[in-house]
């Protein structure tokens, strides 16, 4: 891989990750203790009970066990291209990390933080 692709490549990973930061910031917050770990913020409730009010923490509740799965997402991508950014670093960007042979620009176009060679991902 030439030096411009790469660039090109880290470019991307780069914009990748901050939007991705932007979008847990929206919702969650950096663990303090782990890094590179969110927690979605859980919703507040200001302890008034009474019928509309638990039913507005009811609807908090359930907003947050949608967030989850979409934080533990974000996350998850988000951590994909922290590790593809370090491989970068390492100049071992776009090497499979099974078998050791380089993945195709083609993939990594698609997926600028994936791991693994088309042949070892199936
Ligand atoms: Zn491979």
């Amino acid at each position: 891989m030439n030096k411009k692709t790469l660039q090109d490549f880290k470019e991307k990973l780069e914009k990748q990750k901050e939007s991705l930061e932007n979008m847990l910031e929206s919702f969650a917050e950096k663990d303090k203790k782990v890094p590179g770990d969110w927690d979605t913020r859980f919703p507040s409730w200001n302890g008034e009970t009474g019928g509309a009010a638990l039913e507005k923490a009811a609807d908090q509740v359930e907003e947050y066990s949608t967030l989850l799965p979409i934080e533990y997402n974000l996350e998850l991508r988000l951590k994909n291209i922290n590790l593809a950014l370090e491989k970068i670093k390492r100049g071992k960007y776009g090497t499979c990390e099974k078998c050791q042979k380089p993945i195709t620009i083609k993939r990594l176009k698609v997926s600028p933080e994936a791991k693994f060679c088309q042949k070892c991902k199936e």
